[in-house]
């Protein structure tokens, strides 16, 4: 389950703030589809980025961050053979643990300054560095009965030639279709319109969403007696470490 980089899911962490500001929400044939403004994309290691896109290539980059993946492997891998034929020193192990971690921090730190460089790559007068992030950034959620979809669309603006991109995309931003309440669950909730409790049903699986270090659950209740539907989301704060050894 995992399809999204921490790297690239903190770096959304300011989306939201805007985001439940103004939201707005057109339902049709059990389709819904939300709308909401969220914040200019926040790129982290800003100098770092700056300093290795000015120095190589795409692809160097690409090729450095690969090989820093690869030798995090090698490192383990060694150290597991190491560890099963001889007897050295704790020290060596706890070494090689730390060599492994630091090439796949530096590998996700290549990959994020690679997603700056994409960023701000003008694709039609080919500088680099050139583009900046400009007008409003609108996120939109589409949400049926077995699927959600995210999508964050972007304009960048060229300082060179003035061309303006506009570009979309699930910005790693991970969705899943959650799991319904069980049905005691919803013994307990009361229709907002007609104030009865008991008759409120699940009427789709619930859209659930990670930005940043929260979770956001969105559900779809409808009351069987007055066919009064409601929409209601609720957020958790993700405790990483846990989430990493159940995913
Ligand atoms: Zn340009
Ligand atoms: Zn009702």
């Amino acid at each position: 389950m995992y399809n999204q980089s921490e790297f690239g899911n903190l770096e959304n962490y300011l989306l939201e703030k805007k985001y439940s500001k103004n939201t707005s929400c057109e339902q049709t044939l059990n389709v819904h589809i939300f709308t909401g403004t969220v914040e200019f994309k926040k790129h982290r290691f800003k100098s770092v980025s700056l300093f290795l896109i000015n120095a190589f290539d795409e692809k160097t980059l690409e090729i450095m961050s690969k090989i820093f993946v690869l030798l995090c492997i090698t490192i383990a891998l060694g150290t597991t053979i190491n560890f099963l034929e001889t007897e050295t020193s704790d020290w060596f192990y706890i070494l090689d643990v730390m060599a492994s971690l630091v090439s796949i921090i530096i590998s996700l730190c290549i990959q994020n300054v690679l997603e700056y460089h994409k960023d701000t790559f003008c694709r039609k007068c080919g500088n680099k560095l050139a583009c900046e992030e400009i007008g409003e950034p609108i996120m939109k959620e589409k949400s049926n009965f077995g699927d959600y979809t995210l999508t964050v669309t972007r304009h960048w603006r060229c300082g060179y030639c003035g061309n303006v991109d506009t570009r979309e995309g699930p910005e790693n931003i991970f969705t899943e279709k959650g799991e319904m309440l069980p049905v005691i669950h919803l013994k307990s909730i009361e229709c907002k319109k007609c104030s009865l409790s008991g008759a409120v049903v699940e009427f789709k699986r619930p859209d659930v969403k990670e930005i940043g270090n929260k979770r956001i659950t969105r559900r779809y209740y409808k009351c069987t007696l007055c066919g009064h539907e409601d929409i209601s989301e609720n957020e958790e704060q993700i405790n990483r470490s846990v989430h990493a050894c159940g995913s």
